[in-house]
């Protein structure tokens, strides 16, 4: 089994289902509500275990009902949670959903996720140098993605940064980093000034560029290509991207080449639009392969 450690947020999602949206000063009835584990640490970590992985989180919730439910989840998914720590001075990390008129409204409160600082993720450095593949999101300070790309160069360890949500990134981590996985937005934000086809070409083999159900696309140090994804009956695209990450870590950390782990990227994440829920439709490693 290959090492993943995953080093990022994890949230408790607050979910309401409502016809109608609240304008401001108004309140509506709503007709449910449920509350789900997420976050993009999270979602990639779980995402990963159910691949088969040996996987590791790294992160912070708050020392309250929803960090417990939020590291009980990693439990039930086979998530080393050890370097987990409940924080007393900051909630846990929640998002409040509204899903309403068929389009969602979101408010995230970061919470816990921002004491996960250079200082705290140092503490796991042992851990760190024995991964295989180091898995890394955006939804944690900025300087603790600078941290995390100095220490993996220097020890070594292959890092994926899926730069996710969108954000500028200094010059220095996308050199540093193996391999950087933006979708279209993001591609568009990280390279601001360079069209697609320029961003690719200047890194070969390390940049991968998602397109939702077209699959992604890379340069192969020859010529751009395009690794198409597999036709779903998509119901939820709601973390197709953290499934694509995950399986893609796992893949790339196996040994496979880059084109055979987009294949088996690719077909996990297709899987996973195929349920409700982010975590709810990430695919176990028999069923990539079945289909694959
Ligand atoms: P994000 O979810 O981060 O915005 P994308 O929408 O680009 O990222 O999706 C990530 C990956 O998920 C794609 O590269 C593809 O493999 C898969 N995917 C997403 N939507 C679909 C779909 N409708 N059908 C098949 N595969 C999909």
């Amino acid at each position: 089994m290959v090492k993943i450690v995953v080093i990022g947020s994890s949230s408790m999602d607050l979910v309401v289902t409502s016809d109608k949206r609240p304008g401001a000063g108004e309140t509506v009835l709503g007709s449910s509500f449920k509350t789900v584990p997420g976050g993009k640490g999270a979602n990639q970590a779980v995402a990963a275990a159910r691949l088969g992985a040996d996987v590791f989180m790294i992160g912070c919730v708050g020392d309250d009902h929803y960090g417990a439910a939020i590291v009980e989840n990693f439990k039930q998914n086979g998530v080393d949670a050890t370097n987990v720590e409940p924080v007393t001075d900051a909630e846990s990390g929640t998002a409040h959903i509204i899903l309403a008129e068929g389009d969602n409204s979101i408010v995230v409160v970061k919470g816990a996720n921002d004491h996960v600082t250079p200082h705290y993720v140092k503490k796991s450095l042992t851990l760190i140098k024995q991964a295989d593949m180091v898995l890394i999101q955006q939804e944690i300070p900025e300087e603790t993605i600078e941290y995390v790309s100095e220490i993996c160069t220097e020890h070594n360890v292959s890092l994926l940064l899926n730069p996710a949500p969108a954000r500028p990134l200094s010059q220095n981590v996308i050199a540093k980093a193996s391999y950087i996985t933006p979708n279209e937005h993001e591609a568009a934000v990280l390279f601001d000034g360079l069209s697609t086809e320029e961003a690719l070409k200047q890194y070969p083999n390390k940049v991968f560029i998602t397109e939702g159900k077209d699959g992604v696309r890379y340069h192969d140090g020859e010529k751009e290509v395009l690794v198409p994804s597999y036709p779903v009956e998509a119901v939820d695209t709601t973390g197709a991207g953290d499934t694509f990450n995950a399986a893609l870590a796992v893949a790339l950390a196996e040994g496979n080449s880059i084109s055979d782990s987009l294949r088996f990227a690719n077909r996990a994440a297709s899987l996973s639009v195929t349920k409700f829920g982010a975590q709810g439709g990430m695919p176990l490693r028999e069923e990539v392969e079945e289909t694959l």
